[in-house]
């Protein structure tokens, strides 16, 4: 005999900000919020160290910290948090249907999508094997800066983030090379201000990165600059890439509206997608704050929408 499908209220995908905080506001209104953390548990404030823009941390506090607080209160009211990957869903019915790790179905009347976003990489040779093996390369300065102290390294990229994880390694770091693939930058005049005042960030403009050397890790890279096509070698041991992130809603995309890049499409001032008790918070739908703060605005929005739409159901 086959085993029963388990039905649930409200199922949450993925556990940031805005996964925690529509957990805890599902849980007090007697959702019996079911959430499945993901792969990256705690979600990008889990490679952050110090939080200082989050209120109510006068002191600030280390973003896995402040994960581990958000978890601990979505417990506290009941919300059933589960390990595992939510990697198929089916939105065409009046029932949402998703699959876990590929394997479990599970049935759920609302859904609420926290998936977040990841970092974009190169996608050059070298770069994912590096990345995996702590082998010199990392999408995060701040988690990882640190292993370079007294080292020359690079860093990819022309926008905020670049500018102020370059800033950030040029204070720990004896050189840094910043890599540039057009005449200017897209950070702000400020973050801009910043990085061209550090007597020991070196910015390569119209610059792009075309290996990676090392067997093992990384003892240098090859670059080329895209007006002269000239390439040369610059001696770094990290390698770090900082050029954006992309939504993790790859899975959605046969049933939800979504921009060009993949970022969800909610209806104005609502947490609302184009399918009837599918809503969607945090990074997976904005493209433009991308911070805690606003995460977790979302989240709400989005445990409040759900309970709006069962109660109108009759299902709760
Ligand atoms: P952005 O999308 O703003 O910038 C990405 C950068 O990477 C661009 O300069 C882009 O170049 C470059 N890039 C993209 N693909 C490649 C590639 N294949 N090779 C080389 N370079 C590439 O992302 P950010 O993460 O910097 O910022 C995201 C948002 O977060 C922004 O709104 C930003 O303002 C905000 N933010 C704010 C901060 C703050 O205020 N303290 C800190 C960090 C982020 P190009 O310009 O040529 O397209």
């Amino acid at each position: 005999m086959s085993e029963a499908i388990e039905k649930v209220h409200c199922l949450i995908i993925g556990s940031g900000p805005a996964g925690y905080t529509a957990a805890v506001y599902a849980a007090r209104a007697n959702m019996n919020p079911v959430l499945y953390t993901g792969q990256e548990i705690g979600g990008q404030l889990m490679i952050t160290t110090d939080v200082e823009n989050y209120p109510g941390y006068p002191d600030g506090v280390m973003g896995p910290q402040m994960m581990d607080d958000f978890r601990k209160q979505a417990e506290r009211f009941g919300t059933d948090i589960r390990m595992g990957m939510v990697t198929k869903v089916d939105f065409s019915g009046d029932v949402h249907k998703a699959w876990i790790d590929g394997e479990t179905e599970i049935h759920a009347d609302s859904i609420i999508i926290s998936t977040g976003a990841s970092a974009k990489w190169l996608g050059i040779e070298k770069e994912a094997e590096f990345a995996r093996n702590g082998g010199g390369v990392s999408a995060c300065a701040v988690c990882d800066g640190f292993f370079y102290k007294g080292k020359k390294v690079a860093i990819v990229g022309a926008g905020d983030t670049a500018a102020e994880e370059a800033t950030y390694l040029s204070k720990m770091c004896s050189e840094v090379h910043m890599l540039v693939r057009r005449d200017e930058m897209r950070a702000s005049k400020i973050m801009q201000e910043r990085v061209l005042k550090a007597e020991n960030i070196i910015v390569h403009w119209n610059t792009e990165t075309k290996a990676i050397l090392g067997e093992t890790a990384v003892e240098g890279i090859e670059v080329i600059n895209n007006k002269t096509q000239e390439t040369s070698t610059l001696d770094v041991e990290g390698f770090f890439v900082a050029i954006g992130h992309s939504p993790n809603t790859k899975i959605f995309k046969d049933y939800l509206d979504m921009d060009e890049t993949g970022y969800i499409n909610t209806k104005p001032d609502s947490s609302k997608t184009n399918v009837a008790g599918v809503f969607a918070s945090g990074d997976a739908q904005d493209n433009e704050y991308r911070q805690a703060v606003t995460a977790a605005g979302t989240g709400c929005m989005a445990a409040l929408d759900a309970e709006r739409y069962l109660a109108a159901k009759g299902i709760l």
